[in-house]
């Protein structure tokens, strides 16, 4: 079984669209780690295809801001702001179904899902420090984690962490990592809608366990048609410029 690892969408449905397009035809089931809204333009449209679409879905920070589960005090004004604006705009089906997304560590077909870390669903994972809590806590051998908006990872074998770099390279559209049996891994498929890696592609992960094979993609897509719809809504403006850094 192939699974979609999608992450950090942020109501860009143009980068998501391109992203089901590069993958159609090379997934049996899709889950996504979380931050389906905030930043972008699109809210309800991702919202609503993400439900469409079955995925198993884990919250992140902005949904349960939007969801006004979580106050936005530790957010940046940029972000708050975005925050008021999507759930101005959110459908109440859509907002009904964000509040109502289950709470990561969760463990779906072998493997474990996570927003932030596997002891923490709003901890930026950055160091190896960080991840090695998280590998010696989850209970499976792949656990999937987003919210750093970095595609890339980590790999424990005998009281050793590797650090993975796991990006395709410009002009590749994908790359592989090989599962080896003793090793346990923790993984970012990338963000789909707001990378900050360097690279503006759009950036996810399709895991073939059976296989033992993990593919790293990264998606261009029309960057100028997501930041139109940006100034049209009046979101902030840094929040559109990032799209085309990647940062
Ligand atoms: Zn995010």
């Amino acid at each position: 079984m192939r699974t979609l690892v999608l992450s950090d969408l942020h109501a860009n449905l143009t980068a998501l669209e391109a992203s089901l397009k590069a993958a159609h035809g090379k997934w049996d089931r899709i889950v996504c780690l979380g931050d389906v809204v905030g930043y972008g333009p699109d809210p309800n449209e991702v919202a609503s295809r993400i439900r469409e679409l079955g995925a198993v879905t884990i919250r992140g920070n902005h949904d349960k801001a939007v969801a006004e589960l979580m106050a936005t005090d530790d957010f940046n004004p940029v972000a708050k702001m975005a925050v008021d604006w999507t759930r101005a705009q959110l459908s109440n089906e859509n907002l009904d179904w964000l509040a109502a997304l289950p709470q990561g560590p969760l463990e779906t077909d072998g493997l474990m899902l996570v927003h932030g870390a596997v002891q923490d669903e709003d901890e930026y994972v950055f160091t190896p420090s960080q991840a090695l809590e998280g590998l010696l806590d989850s209970t499976v051998q792949v656990t999937f984690y987003g919210h750093t908006h970095h595609q890339g990872g980590f790999a424990y074998l005998d009281s050793q962490l590797e650090v993975l770099q796991l990006r395709p390279r410009t002009n590749e559209l994908h790359c592989a990592l090989q599962i080896e049996a003793v090793k346990r891994y923790l993984l970012n498929p990338g963000s789909v809608g707001q990378p900050r890696d360097g690279d503006p592609r759009a950036g996810f992960a399709i895991a073939d366990l059976d296989n033992h094979a993990i593919e790293f993609w990264r998606v261009a897509y029309d960057i100028t048609q997501v930041q139109s719809r940006m100034r049209s809504a009046r979101l902030p403006e840094p929040l559109a410029h990032r799209l085309t850094l990647g940062r």
